[in-house]
């Protein structure tokens, strides 16, 4: 049983597993504040979880108290794996642990939807995985929510709306095919050792389709140039992917003078449907 299983603190000293900064490792020792981000994920008694970098094994304790009916936890660091082996021992045919990088596998072999991604991750990691969920090439995604620890900041992009300094491409390619919400702040000291900043849980479910119609590349295109030179005008950020880009954003009642911040999610997916309605052998700037 998963109540049994001595504390964390005693595990790790049993098992000598020193947090390294090379693997961003801050750990959670708070079982409570573990099962309140399983529970953050939802209900999990139906779903297979997909846990990265389950590290000593907090958060996996968390998500096999709240019910999930399977976690396949991926660790980099093989010095964890004897810890998350006790855990896999006390759930019998419940948690199943993968050594080895999280970019470099794919776990949908030995996952059964519904799926639920779990992960306190290195926030580097973090975000390229966050990337690449949201831009499968098939929608709707493997799964169903991603529950994500965040630098703060991050998450604040994630969520971000026009006008704000946060609002930028996180938060358009992300709100463009999920729904984000923050459900949780932790400060430093809720890790061992603690990072140097505030973290936050975001909380994702995959939206059935894109919020709006659009050609994905063409979006992030846009999106891209609007926002690397976020303190131009619209007219000029965007001149090099359409020359006559002016007299477009006028048609579609976008202002030309506006700044990227200012536009939202709508307005940029309308602007990608009218850039891919362009024939394909008209000359295009890149
Ligand atoms: N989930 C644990 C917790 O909440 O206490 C550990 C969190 S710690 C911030 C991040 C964990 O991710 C570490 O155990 C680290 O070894 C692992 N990790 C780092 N990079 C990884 C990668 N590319 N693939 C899988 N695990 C990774």
């Amino acid at each position: 049983m998963i109540d049994t299983l001595p504390p964390l603190r005693d595990v790790i000293a049993r098992h000598d597993l020193r947090a390294r900064k090379a693997l961003g490792q801050n750990f959670l020792l708070d079982l409570n504040l573990t099962a309140r981000i399983a529970r953050a994920a939802g209900d999990l008694r139906a779903c297979d979880v997909l846990e990265i970098g389950p590290g000593p094994g907090g958060l996996t304790r968390g998500l096999l108290a709240e019910g999930a009916r399977h976690v396949l936890a991926i660790e980099k660091d093989p010095r964890c794996l004897p810890a998350l082996q006790e855990i896999a021992q006390a759930c019998p045919g419940r948690l199943t642990v993968l050594s080895g990088d999280a970019l470099q596998i794919d776990p949908l072999a030995h996952l059964t939807p519904p799926i639920r991604v779990v992960a306190n991750l290195p926030y580097n990691v973090g975000t390229e995985l966050l990337v690449r969920w949201l831009t499968p090439r098939v929608w709707p995604p493997f799964w169903q929510s991603l529950t994500l620890m965040f630098q703060r900041e991050v998450a604040e992009r994630i969520v971000a709306q026009p006008g704000s300094k946060a609002y930028g491409r996180l938060a358009l390619l992300t709100q463009w095919r999920a729904q984000p919400r923050i459900v949780l702040t932790l400060p430093p000291e809720a890790f061992s050792p603690p990072p140097k900043v505030s973290s936050a849980v975001v909380h994702l479910t995959a939206l059935p389709a894109p919020r709006f119609p659009a050609d994905a590349p063409v979006l992030e295109r846009v999106v891209a140039a609007a926002f690397n030179q976020r303190r131009k005008m619209l007219r000029a950020a965007l001149r090099g992917i359409d020359p006559a880009i002016e007299a477009r954003l006028d048609r579609l009642g976008i202002p030309p003078t506006a700044r990227a911040e200012e536009i939202g999610l709508e307005a940029f997916c309308a602007l990608a449907r009218d850039l891919s309605a362009i024939p394909p052998g008209a000359p295009r700037q890149n």
